[in-house]
Order: C-alpha cells, then sequence, then structure tokens
C-alpha cells in the first residue's frame, strides 16, 4: 500500500478525543488510513509522495450532512429568490420536474467539485425527485468519479396536490415502487465497511410530501438492513402548521410515532425545535443536520443549536440544496453557523448568557468536523488520530484571508476570517484538491455543460 506524507505543517487541529491542536507537525498515511500523526521530528521525512504543509492548517475534511446536488441547475433562478419554502418549492418542482439522468450525473459532480474545494470530504445528498428514468445510481456514479465520499440518500414524494400533499401529482412515485427501489440500493451499493466510499441512507423528503404509511415502512425497511434514516423536519412555521392541522402533534411527536427517532436518524433543519422536541431528541441520539445559510436565505428562522448540543443532541452541519444556499461552502457555512448562533441569542428576551460565546470558532468547526461524521454514524472519520480514514483538508495560512490573523490563531482565523478554499484536500488517502485545484477532473467543461444543461432545463419548464 502506498504512503502519504503531510509533512511538517504549521498547526494541525486534530479535533481528537483531546481536542490536540499540534504545532510543526507531519502526518503519515497508508493506503486509505492514517497510521501516524505527531510532531514532525519523531515521524518520517519522506513517503511515496509529500505534501509539503509548512505554512498549512491542517483540519479533518468537513462534513456536509444535507444537501440536494440537483439544485445547483436552479441556482439564483427569477421569481423564487425572495420566496419561503412552501412557494418557494411551489416554483420550483415543475423545472425539476424536467431533470434528466445527465443533468443529475452533471449537477452532482459539480456539487461536489464545490464541496472538495472548500475542504469537504464526505457529503451527504437527498436526491428526492426522480423524474425521466433517473435513478440514485447516477449521484452515486458521480461521487466514484470525482472520489467524494458519499451518503446517498434514496428521497421520495408519494403524496401530491391531489392527496393534500405540497407536489404536483406529476413529480410523486408509487410507494411500493419506492421501497422496491430503495431496497434495490441498499443491496448494489451499501457499504457498512470501515473506510467506506459509499453509505445509503432511507429518506422520504418530508412529512408534507409522504404518507404516514411511507415514513413507517421506510423505518422497517431501512432497520432490517441496518442503514440510516432521514427527513426535513419542523423546518418553519408552515411546516409546523401543517404538521398540528394534519397530524394533530408536532413534528418531534410525528417522528416518535412513526419511529423516526433514533441514534440511526438525522432530520434536516429542525429550526423550529421546541423544548419538548429536544429533550426526545437528547434522549434517543436524534441527530440534526443544520443548515444556517438555508435557513437565513428562506426566512425559516434561527435553530436553538447551543440548546441542542448543551442537551446532548447530535449536530452536524449542511450546506441545504444550492436553491436555498447558492453557494455551498463548508467553511463558510460553519462560518455562518458561528454567527447566526450569535444572533439568536442576541434575539432571546432574556438571552445573553453566553453572548458571543454562544458559538465559538472551534465549536463551529467541531461541528462541522466531528459533530457531521456523528450525525452520519460514522466513526472512521471526522478527526484525526490513527486508525483513522484519512480526510484531511489543508488551507494556506500565507493567502491574504489569514494576514494578520493566523499570525495569532490559526484555527479560529479559519471561520473569522473570509473563507478560504483548501490548497489541499486528500479523501481516503487520496488527493483529490491539490493546489487548490480539482485533480480529479476537469472543472472548465464541467462548469460549461452544467451551465448548458441548467439552461435547458429552464427553457423546458416554460
Ligand atoms: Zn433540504
Amino acid at each position: 500500500m502506498g504512503t502519504l506524507l503531510i509533512r511538517n505543517a504549521q498547526c494541525v487541529a486534530t479535533f481528537d478525543d483531546q481536542r490536540s491542536e499540534l504545532r510543526d507537525a507531519s502526518i503519515l498515511i497508508r493506503g486509505h488510513v492514517i497510521e501516524a500523526i505527531g510532531p514532525a521530528a519523531n515521524l518520517p521525512q519522506d513517503a511515496d509522495e509529500v505534501i509539503d504543509a509548512g505554512g498549512h492548517l491542517v483540519v479533518p475534511g468537513l462534513v456536509n450532512t444535507h444537501h440536494h446536488m440537483y439544485q445547483s441547475l436552479t441556482r439564483a433562478i427569477p421569481g423564487v429568490q425572495d420566496a419561503e419554502l412552501f412557494s418557494w418549492l411551489r416554483g420550483l418542482y415543475p423545472i425539476w420536474a424536467g431533470l434528466t439522468p445527465e443533468m443529475v450525473q452533471v449537477s452532482t459532480q459539480l456539487a461536489m467539485a464545490e464541496l472538495l474545494l472548500s475542504g469537504c470530504t464526505t457529503s451527504s445528498d437527498h436526491l428526492y425527485i426522480y423524474p425521466n428514468g433517473v435513478r440514485l445510481d447516477d449521484s452515486i456514479e458521480a461521487a466514484q468519479a470525482i472520489g467524494m465520499r458519499f451518503v446517498a440518500s434514496r428521497g421520495s414524494m408519494s403524496v401530491g396536490a391531489s392527496q393534500g400533499g405540497l407536489p404536483p401529482d406529476r413529480v410523486v412515485e408509487r410507494e411500493d415502487a419506492i421501497l422496491k427501489d430503495t431496497q434495490r440500493l441498499i443491496e448494489t451499493w451499501h457499504d457498512a465497511s470501515h473506510g467506506a466510499m459509499v453509505n445509503v441512507a432511507v429518506a422520504p423528503c418530508s412529512p408534507f410530501s409522504v404518507s404516514r404509511d411511507l415514513m413507517r415502512e421506510s423505518a422497517l425497511l431501512a432497520r432490517s438492513f441496518g442503514v440510516r434514516l432521514h427527513t426535513h423536519l419542523a423546518e418553519n412555521d408552515h411546516d409546523i402548521a401543517y404538521s398540528r392541522e394534519k397530524f394533530n402533534c408536532t413534528p418531534a411527536e410525528y417522528a416518535q410515532d412513526l419511529g423516526w427517532l433514533g441514534h440511526d436518524v438525522w432530520h434536516a433543519h429542525c429550526v423550529k425545535l421546541d423544548e419538548a422536541g429536544i429533550g426526545l431528541f437528547a434522549k434517543t441520539r436524534t441527530g440534526v443536520a443544520h443548515c444556517p445559510c438555508s435557513n437565513m436565505r428562506l426566512a425559516s428562522g434561527i435553530a436553538p443549536i447551543r440548546r441542542m448540543l448543551d442537551a446532548g443532541v447530535p449536530v452536524g452541519l449542511g450546506v441545504d440544496g444550492s436553491a436555498s444556499n447558492d453557494g455551498a461552502h463548508m467553511v463558510n457555512e460553519a462560518r455562518q453557523a458561528l454567527l447566526l448562533a450569535r444572533v439568536g441569542r442576541a434575539l432571546e428576551p432574556f438571552g445573553c448568557d453566553h453572548g458571543p460565546a454562544e458559538m465559538t470558532a472551534r465549536n463551529a468547526l467541531e461541528i462541522a468536523t466531528r459533530g457531521g461524521a456523528q450525525v452520519l454514524g460514522r466513526s472512521d472519520i471526522g478527526h484525526l488520530a490513527p486508525g483513522m480514514c484519512a480526510d484531511i483538508a489543508l488551507f494556506d495560512l500565507r493567502t491574504l484571508n489569514f494576514a494578520g490573523g493566523a499570525v495569532h490563531d490559526p484555527v479560529a482565523s479559519l471561520l473569522l476570517c473570509a473563507s478560504p478554499n483548501a490548497a489541499y484536500t486528500v479523501v481516503n488517502g487520496r488527493v483529490v484538491v491539490r493546489e487548490g485545484r480539482l485533480a480529479t477532473l476537469e472543472l472548465g467543461p464541467l462548469v460549461e455543460r452544467h451551465n448548458r444543461l441548467a439552461l435547458q432545463l429552464a427553457q423546458a419548464a416554460r
């Protein structure tokens, strides 16, 4: 097995159990695993491949727990730029109805390129619309080609507008077909081993687009295969009102009733999770994908992340789909999580007990790394230590963004200064971003092809 040496980094923030931060340290990687990490003087000086990390900050690869990558085709699209969740969705469903397998493959690679260049090494994607022969396999094959660790979530919608759901009837699927395809995907692609590059999760889209039955059947299916469950929950006030009206309970109570709480479940958003809901999530170790930029873009609100963390709820970070967060940059997402948490606390009636310390730079970076790994049920990624997968991001501290900051505190500077792109991104021991450029595919032609398809998709809906 080949070796890769990340040599003599200025600073390594490991986010290991001791939260060690090392100076002048090296990391030796053998195959896909970290073999040793420590003072540069104590490690080998050479390997099959060497990255000279002098002047760099090294952190665990960031983990994105929620995305809809196909939405990269509908960024900044006129008509829904200023809409809230439900009208935003109603405006976009007819456009997304034109998606093709090629569009899913190309937009997934584009979204992954953007994430990898921001230091993200693992991403979940929640694909919940399957028109025109689209299959989740299209996304998985895209991830394999670009070299990103991937949690492919088989989304679904089954309750169309004629049945009281939000999506138009022509984009929903039959429930038996959804379950059958989900099982096929698990059997074809899911890998439960250490270092797995593909996991499959079962992910009906939301309480307002699938039936109670499908939620229950999905939970049974997932648990019979030992895979994870994912959906959207408690995203904004309309979402809460829908739950009250249709199910006569809060979203957290609905999740409990359906068997959708547990260490093997993670819910996106949870902006409106109440105290009782936070208690339920904490007790059952149910995870939350926090999506600060999307929550701001759609004016959904401010998720009570500090209260969740204090209660013991596992929290990861998600950029969410590119149509509600048009910039999928994981370091920036962590930065926004930090800033939004501080605003949230300031807006509470009597609340400034933490003040700006509501969320520190290190808290935000921990959510974006360790937190995300926990939410995705991965014990082999999210921090840097011997035996862990070699998922690593390097940032060049000698650049403009860090000037005057990194000399004092390189780790905090990553979050407090303007968000930089990664100089190197290593996924599973493979250098996927090298000297700031994607090493696994040509970005220029990909962007061109993606733009052509984005126009084609919008035109088809006119
Ligand atoms: Zn979402």
